[in-house]
C-alpha cells in the first residue's frame, strides 16, 4: 500500500525563526509551518544561545499550541456564583476591557495602592514594571521573590552581577566547574552545551546538590549536601583557602574592599562602616607612605592587614583583617562543619586544594591588550580557570543570601571573576554596585491619585532611610517588601501577597492581578489554605480581596477563582521583546536580545496580554503612553516597542536602531526594526571587541562604553567588588539602636536586623528548622521540576506527559530501609504545618536525610484541559501543602513572620522538614485531593483517549 503525507507539502510551508518559551531560556528556534498549522520545531543553528540545539521541551512547544487547556474569550465570573466555582458566561472583549478600565480608573483616581499587579515567570517584566510605575501603585512585582532573588541581590551587592540569567560560565575555560543546587530544568540548552565542552576538555564538573538527577548525574564528584548547609560548606572552604594561604592577593588589593577600613566603636554610632576622608573616598593603610590614604587611588600599596587609629581618634581595621579573624575560626572548621554538611572534612579541604591547584597552577592567559579602570594598560588575561553556577537549591534558604554571597567571597579570594573560565558577567552587568542612595535606584515610596510613581516601584535600598514604610514604620506594600521584615527585597514577596491582602495586613486592597501566575496552585505555598483566602468574605458578606482579574493563556488552577478572566495568546501568537532592559540572551562575550513575532494566526478571541496592557494604559491616559493631544502615543505593543524610549535612544530593542537602522545599542527610534530582527533570524548581538571581553567590572573601555549607551544607569566607576557591606552594616546598626536614622521600634525587627544584616557572609541554620524539633521532623523535603518539564503549563503538554505523568516521593534507599519503608509504599509525609499522602520510592543518589519529589506534576481534576481521572490529578501531589508561607511562632515575637529570607524576602521553598510513615493497611491514595473544577465554556470536558497530531492518512 501507498502512503502519502498529506500534511507534507513542502511547497506549503513556510519557515519561521522566532524564540522559544518553554523556558526561560530563550533558545533560538525554526518553526515550519503548514495551512496556519505547526509542522515542526526545530533549534537555530545560528543563534547564540542554543547553537542549534532543541531540548524535549522545545520542540513539544507544538503539544503546547494544541492544547485543550487554551482560553477562547474572555470570561466573567456568573453574576450570583461563588467565587472559585468556575461558573463563568463568555464576554466581548470590549467589555472585558471596559470592566477592568472602568476599575481601575476609580481606584488610580482614589487610591492607586489599591491594585496589586504581580506576575509569573513571564519575561516582559520591563514592561509590566513601567505599567505599574506609570499607574501609581507600589504593589508590583514578578515572581522572582519565590524563584531567586537571593541570588540576584547578593550577586549585585557584592560582584555587580549574579547567578543565573546575569552571569554564565565561560564553559571554553574552565578547568574545575561547580554546580551548586541547580535543579536539572534550570539554564537547561546553555548548561547542557556548556557541560559537554567541559567533559570533552576533560575539566573537572563537581556538582553540590542533595539529590543526583539530571546534570548531576553525569558530574564527576557529586557531594551530596544536607539542604540548607551549603553556605557552611562554602564557608569551610573559605577557611581551608585562608589557612594555607591560597589566595590571589593583587586580585583583592586591586578590585575589593579587602583593605578598606572599618571604624571599630562598638556600642557607638558609626560602627562598622567605613572609614572615609573628607570627599567621601573609603580609606586605607598605605604600606609605602606608612598613612591613611584614599583607597580609590591607583598608585598606593593598601594594606590587607591593617588595624590603625584614625586622625580622629577611633580605632579602624581592614575588611581583610576582619574577615580572616571570623573564617579562620574553628567554627568553619572542615572537621566542626562535616556532620552538619553532611560532607567529610577531608573532601572539603581536598576540593578547596584542588580549586586552588587549578586557579594558581593551571592559570589561563590569552594575549589580549586591556586598559584597566586606572588607565593602565596590560598585555593579556589572566584567568583563574575556576567557574561557579549556582541556582535555587542556594536561593530557596531562608540562610541563601549569605550562602550566595559566601560563594562570591571564594571566588573574590582566588580571583577567580570575569577573567577566562570564570564566571562571567552578562550585559547589562556588571553594574555598580548599591552603596549609596541614587534617587534613580531607590523604591519608590510616595503614592498619588492619578500620578505615577516616580521612580520605579523596586529599587536597591541601601539604607534605612530607604525603606518604603510610613512614618510609624508600617510597611506601604502589600508584600511588605522594602519593609525592616525584609529589606533588601527587589523582587517583592509575591508568596505573602494573598495572604496579607486577605487578612487586610498592611491595608486592604481592592483589585488584585495575577498575570501567568499559578498563585492557588503550585506557585504558592500553604495551596489549600491560599485557596480559602480567594473566597474569604468578610462580615458583610464581600469578598475580602474584592476583584480578581486573571490573565493567562491556559486554563489554570488560578483560572478557576478569577471574576474576570483575561486570555492571553501563546509564544508563538505574539511579538515579544526579550529585552536588554529586563532579562536578554547576552553572553559574556556579547550583548544580545531577541524578539519573538506572531507564526501562526489567531484562531480564537484572546490577545496578547502586552496588546491589552498598552490599551489600559493609553484609556487611563497614563503619561508615558499619552501624547501631548490626549491621543494615545501608541497604536499597540509592537509601536510600543520600536517607539517608546527609556533614556534618548534607549529603546526595549536595542538593535538596528537609528532612522537608517545602522546603529546598535543606542539610536533614535527605527519604524523598520521589527523587519530586522525577523530578518536576522529574530535575534541581536552585539560581540564586545576583545580588549572589553574581560575583568569588565575594571575595564575602562568596558566601563565608558556602558556607560555611553546607558547598560549600567549610572555614571561610570569601576566594581569595586564588595567582601564586606556597608549597606547591610547600616541595617545591623538600625537592629541594635545605633543609626543615625529610622529604626524599627518592634523588638522583633530590631532582633532580625542586628542578627542578619551581617556585612560579611555567615551561616546559620534555616528559620524553619531552627524553630521545629529534628527529632520530631527529622528529613529535609526538597523538589525540582524534570528536565523535560518547567512551567506548570508542560503537565497539560501531551507529548511531556508521555515522560512524565505522576510523581512520587522519592528517598534514600538505606534511609527508607531503616524506616522500614519500600518502593510504592503509601506514605504520610507530615510537617508542623499539614499532612499529605503520597506514594514513595527509593533511590541512591539521595542525600540520607532528604526527601524529595517533582514540582507541579500534580494538578487539580478538571484544569488543564486534563480528563478528570488524568494521572496528574489523580497520582500527582504537591508538596506545597506542608509548606506554610508563615513561620511557626517564636515566643518573644510580636507577630508570624514571613518564611522567607530575613534580607531579601526570598521564600524560603526548601527549609521544609517533614517525618514520613507508612500509612496503615487500606490507607492509599493521593491526599489531599481537591472536587473536580468546572468545565470552562465551550468545554464539553470530552478528550480523545489518545491525542494524535500530524499522524499519517494512508492512501
Ligand atoms: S532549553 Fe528552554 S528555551 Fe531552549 S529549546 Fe528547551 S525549552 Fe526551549
Amino acid at each position: 500500500m501507498t502512503r502519502t503525507i498529506a500534511f507534507d507539502k513542502r511547497s506549503r510551508q513556510q519557515t519561521h525563526f522566532t524564540t522559544c518559551y518553554m523556558c526561560a531560556c530563550r533558545c533560538g528556534i525554526k518553526v515550519t509551518i503548514e495551512s496556519n498549522k505547526v509542522r515542526f520545531i526545530q533549534g537555530n543553528l545560528n543563534h547564540p544561545v542554543n547553537k542549534g540545539v532543541l531540548c524535549a521541551k522545545g520542540s513539544a512547544g507544538i503539544m503546547k499550541q494544541y492544547s485543550a487547556a487554551k482560553l477562547k474569550k474572555p470570561l466573567m465570573r456568573r453574576p450570583g456564583s461563588e467565587r472559585g466555582a468556575a461558573d463563568f458566561v463568555e464576554i466581548e472583549w470590549d467589555d472585558a476591557l471596559d470592566i477592568v478600565a472602568a476599575r481601575l480608573a476609580k481606584i488610580r483616581s482614589t487610591n492607586p495602592t489599591q491594585l496589586a499587579f504581580f506576575t509569573g515567570r513571564d519575561q516582559m517584566q520591563a514592561l509590566s514594571g513601567l505599567w505599574a510605575q506609570q499607574f501609581g501603585t507600589p504593589n508590583w512585582a514578578a515572581h522572582g521573590g519565590f524563584c531567586s532573588v537571593n541570588m540576584a541581590v547578593a550577586g549585585l551587592y557584592t560582584i555587580g552581577y549574579s547567578f543565573w540569567e546575569f552571569g554564565a560560565p565561560d564553559w571554553d575555560h574552565a578547568k574545575y566547574f561547580l554546580l551548586w543546587g541547580v535543579a536539572e530544568d534550570h539554564s537547561s540548552n546553555p548548561i547542557k552545551i556548556g557541560l559537554e565542552k567541559l567533559k570533552r576538555r576533560g575539566a573537572k564538573f563537581v556538582s553540590i546538590n542533595p539529590v543526583r538527577t539530571g546534570y548531576s548525574a553525569i558530574a564527576d564528584e557529586w557531594l551530596p549536601i544536607r539542604p540548607g548547609t551549603d553556605g557552611l560548606l562554602a564557608l569551610a572552604i573559605v577557611h581551608v583557602l585562608l589557612k594555607r594561604g591560597l589566595i590571589d592577593w593583587e586580585f583583592l588589593i586591586r578590585y575589593t574592599n579587602a583593605p578598606w577600613l572599618v571604624v571599630q566603636t562598638p556600642g557607638i554610632a558609626g560602627d562598622g562602616l567605613f572609614a572615609r576622608d573628607g570627599q567621601d573616598n573609603p580609606l586605607v593603610w598605605d604600606q609605602q607612605a606608612q598613612k591613611v590614604v584614599n583607597g580609590l587611588q591607583p598608585e598606593i600599596a593598601p594594606a590587607l592587614f591593617a588595624t590603625v587609629r584614625l586622625d580622629d581618634g577611633r580605632f579602624a581595621r581592614s575588611v581583610f583583617a576582619l574577615a580572616t579573624e571570623r573564617y579562620l575560626d574553628d567554627r568553619y572548621s572542615p572537621e566542626h562543619v562535616a556532620a552538619e554538611c553532611g560532607v567529610a572534612a577531608e573532601t572539603i579541604t581536598r576540593i578547596a586544594h584542588e580549586m586552588a591547584h587549578v586557579a594558581f597552577n593551571q592559570a589561563v592567559e590569552l594575549p589580549i591588550r586591556w586598559t584597566d579602570m586606572h588607565g593602565r594598560t596590560h598585555d593579556k588575561v589572566v584567568g583563574r580557570p575556576v567557574a561557579m553556577y549556582a541556582m535555587r537549591g542556594i536561593s530557596a534558604h531562608s540562610n541563601g543570601f549569605h550562602t550566595c554571597r559566601a560563594l562570591h567571597l571564594i571566588q573574590m579570594l582566588l580571583g577567580a571573576l570575569d577573567g577566562p573560565g570564570n564566571f562571567r558577567a552578562r550585559a547589562p552587568y556588571p553594574r555598580r554596585i548599591p552603596m549609596r542612595s541614587l534617587p534613580e535606584n531607590d523604591p519608590a515610596v510616595i503614592f498619588a491619585p492619578d500620578t505615577p510613581l516616580k521612580r520605579m516601584p523596586n529599587g536597591n535600598p541601601t539604607r534605612p532611610e530607604d525603606l518604603v514604610i510610613d512614618k510609624n514604620g508600617k510597611p506601604m506594600r502589600i508584600d511588605k517588601a522594602y519593609s525592616w521584615e525584609a529589606p533588601l527585597s527587589p523582587h517583592g514577596l509575591m508568596h505573602m501577597v494573598i495572604t496579607n491582602a486577605a487578612n487586610g495586613d498592611p491595608y486592604p486592597i481592592d483589585t488584585l492581578l495575577l498575570f501567568m501566575a499559578n498563585m492557588a496552585w503550585n506557585s504558592t505555598m500553604n495551596t489549600a489554605e491560599v485557596r480559602e483566602m480567594l473566597v474569604r468574605k468578610d462580615e458583610h458578606g464581600e469578598y475580602a480581596i474584592p476583584f480578581l482579574v486573571v490573565v493567562d493563556a491556559f486554563h489554570s488552577e488560578t483560572v478557576n477563582f478569577a471574576d474576570l478572566v483575561l486570555p492571553d495568546t501563546t509564544y508563538l501568537e505574539r511579538y515579544d521583546a526579550i529585552s536588554l532592559l529586563d532579562r536578554p540572551i547576552s553572553e559574556p562575550d556579547a550583548a544580545g536580545d531577541a524578539i519573538r513575532h506572531p507564526v501562526l494566526e489567531l484562531d480564537r478571541d484572546v490577545r496578547p496580554w502586552q496588546d491589552v496592557l498598552v490599551e489600559l494604559a493609553s484609556r487611563l491616559k497614563f503619561p508615558a503612553f499619552t501624547a501631548a493631544d490626549g491621543s494615545p502615543k501608541f497604536s499597540d505593543y509592537k509601536d510600543f516597542i520600536v517607539n517608546y524610549e527609556k533614556f534618548p535612544g534607549i529603546g526595549f530593542l536595542a538593535g538596528w536602531r537609528g532612522v537608517d537602522g545602522k546603529s546598535s545599542l543606542r539610536g533614535a527610534p527605527n519604524p523598520k526594526q521589527w523587519e530586522k530582527y525577523i530578518e536576522n533570524q529574530s535575534f541581536f548581538s552585539y560581540r564586545w571587541p576583545d580588549n572589553m571581553r574581560y575583568y569588565k567590572f575594571a575595564n575602562k573601555d568596558y566601563l565608558e562604553f556602558a556607560e555611553k549607551n546607558a547598560l549600567f544607569g549610572t555614571p561610570p566607576a569601576a566594581v569595586i567588588m564588595q567582601m564586606y557591606s556597608e549597606p547591610l552594616q547600616k541595617f545591623r546598626l538600625a537592629g541594635q539602636g545605633l543609626y543615625d536614622g529610622p529604626q524599627p521600634s518592634s523588638a522583633t525587627d530590631r532582633e532580625r536586623l542586628a542578627k542578619y544584616f551581617d556585612p560579611l557572609p555567615f551561616w546559620y541554620e534555616p528559620l524553619e528548622s531552627a524553630r521545629i524539633s529534628r527529632t520530631e521532623f527529622p528529613l529535609h523535603a526538597i523538589t525540582q521540576r524534570p528536565m523535560m518539564m518547567y512551567h506548570s503549563w508542560d503537565s497539560q503538554n501531551a507529548w511531556l506527559r508521555q515522560i512524565i505523568s505522576e510523581n512520587f516521593l522519592y528517598m534514600n534507599r538505606g534511609t527508607a530501609a531503616r524506616l522500614g519503608l519500600a518502593d510504592f509504599d503509601w506514605v504520610w509525609v507530615e510537617s508542623h504545618h499539614g499532612r499529605l499522602r503520597c506514594q514513595l520510592k527509593t533511590m541512591e543518589g539521595c542525600e540520607a536525610n532528604t526527601v524529595w519529589t517533582w514540582n507541579a506534576v500534580g494538578r487539580q481534576a478538571g484544569t488543564a484541559g486534563l480528563n478528570n481521572d488524568a494521572s496528574e490529578a489523580t497520582a500527582g501531589f504537591l508538596l506545597n501543602h506542608l509548606i506554610s508561607e508563615l513561620l511557626p511562632h517564636s515566643r518573644g515575637e510580636d507577630r508570624r513572620l514571613t518564611n522567607s529570607d530575613p534580607v531579601t524576602g526570598q521564600a524560603a521553598w526548601f527549609d521544609l522538614r517533614v517525618k514520613v510513615s507508612k500509612c496503615a493497611p487500606g490507607e492509599t491514595g493521593i491526599w489531599p485531593r481537591f472536587a473536580a473544577a468546572e468545565r470552562l465554556p465551550g468545554d464539553d470536558g470530552r478528550r480523545p483517549a489518545t491525542w494524535r497530531y500530524h499522524t499519517v492518512p494512508a492512501s
